[in-house]
């Protein structure tokens, strides 16, 4: 699939487009309904982007402070508080980056030796196998499968080696929505003490759980003092363009975090920290409203694709899910959206991109439910005049 790029060193060959900017892309040429890449198609609290504007006329537009601003470093170590009664120090243990994904590439750069194993599971976030490429690591990967997306307690313990350095754990966990249970968390922070290993969690999606409840693994047991947990305002605040993300840990984790980030963006998102300290300092109501409304949104497509005749894996959180597109006729994902524009108007994400084994998901593909309620409304309907009528063939 992928060919060589010239110039293009061999780290990063391979990696080619995302498939995020691929989609989007096809989603503007065709004009069709855009459920592959996850941003919002509405802005988060009004209050928040006017906290954002302000700035900007006040004159919060030059370079802020390296590990960012105070005001914001101390709403994140607050939050953290507040929802997992888990501390921070505002000072030296949180660390203010461009988005998440700035985070996970200044921890993969600054914490991994070249030939150092980074255990994950797949499908994977896009930006871990890249990021861990730039480092020189490499990754070794623990199969979710559906219908609960679980894993073989086995299959991750075989993956640990006296290489492996650290596991990176995306929970809520996107492409699949799963929501990793503590009974799953113990055994993986078991492995992490046994083994002496570094935990570094992704959890962008934490206040999106419709099902159970999110737990940090740096709350567990042992693990402060040996994770890094990311997160970002993208997701919480529904403003994926401010690139706002964090990492919190123990000093002697963040500092080489913030080693390795002074030379990526140095600082980025001036205005936009005063604001997302405001945001995160929201009432409760603000946090449960959201989950709501986008729970309402997760019934709102997946009604429609199971309708549509899809087998849908229900997501416990995130704004993703995943449906089996053989009823529909479909046998390979990449073939399947890449004419879904032309046979229905809408766009999706083959999941198969985010495994190492393809196989183990080319019959799958992710929906984005980020959408107004009418929107998935239309794209549900359109997607179900792909059934195969009585009598027909499914093609
Ligand atoms: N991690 C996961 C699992 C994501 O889905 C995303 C996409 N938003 C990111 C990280 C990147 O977050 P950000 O936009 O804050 O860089
Ligand atoms: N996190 C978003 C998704 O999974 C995309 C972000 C991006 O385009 N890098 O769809």
């Amino acid at each position: 699939m992928s060919e060589r790029v010239r110039y293009l060193n061999s780290r990063l060959q391979g990696f080619g487009t995302t498939i995020f900017a691929e989609m989007s892309a096809l989603a503007l040429r065709t004009g069709a309904i855009n459920l592959g890449q996850g941003f919002p198609d509405t802005d988060g609290p009004e209050v928040v982007a006017r906290a954002a504007a302000q700035a900007i006329l006040d004159g919060v537009n030059q370079y802020p402070p390296g590990p960012g601003i105070p005001e914001l470093r101390q709403a994140i170590s607050r939050h953290q508080k507040r929802f997992y009664d888990i501390d921070y120090l505002p000072e030296g243990e949180i660390l203010v980056t461009a988005g998440a994904t700035e985070a996970i590439a200044a921890t993969m750069l600054s914490l991994l030796e070249v030939g150092d194993e980074v255990v994950t599971f797949e499908p994977w976030y896009d930006s871990y196998g890249a990021t861990i490429a730039m480092a020189g690591g490499v990754r070794k990967v623990v199969t979710l499968r559906p219908p609960d997306y679980s894993y073989d307690p086995e299959e991750l313990e075989a993956a640990i080696t006296p290489k492996t350095r650290l596991i990176l754990l995306n929970t809520p966990h996107n492409p699949t929505g799963k929501v990793f249970n503590a009974a799953e968390l113990d055994h993986i922070a078991d492995l992490c003490r046994r083994h002496d290993l570094i935990a570094v969690t992704d959890e962008v999606y934490e206040h999106l759980v419709f099902d159970g409840e999110h737990i940090p693994l740096a709350g567990l047991p042992g693990m402060w003092g040996r994770t890094l947990t990311i997160s970002s305002a993208g997701k919480t605040f529904s403003f994926t363009g401010w690139k706002i993300g964090w990492v919190c840990g123990p000093e002697d984790l963040v500092t080489p975090v913030r080693t390795a980030k002074q030379f990526l963006t140095y600082v980025g998102g001036a205005p936009f920290q005063p604001a997302v300290a405001l945001a995160l300092d929201l009432d409760d109501d603000y946090y449960s409203e959201f989950t709501a409304d986008m729970r309402a949104k997760r019934d709102i497509i997946c009604d429609g694709l199971e309708e549509a005749g899809m087998v849908v894996y229900r997501p416990q959180g995130t704004y993703f899910v995943n449906a089996d597109i053989r009823p529909l006729g479909g046998v390979d994902g990449i073939e399947f959206c890449l004419a879904l524009p032309d046979r229905a108007g809408v766009v999706g994400v083959p999941t198969q991109v985010f495994y190492d084994n393809p196989a183990e998901g080319r019959h799958l593909v992710r929906f984005a439910f980020c959408k107004r309620p009418e929107v998935l409304r239309e794209a549900a309907e359109r997607l179900g005049r792909l059934r195969p009528g009585p009598g027909e063939e499914a093609s």
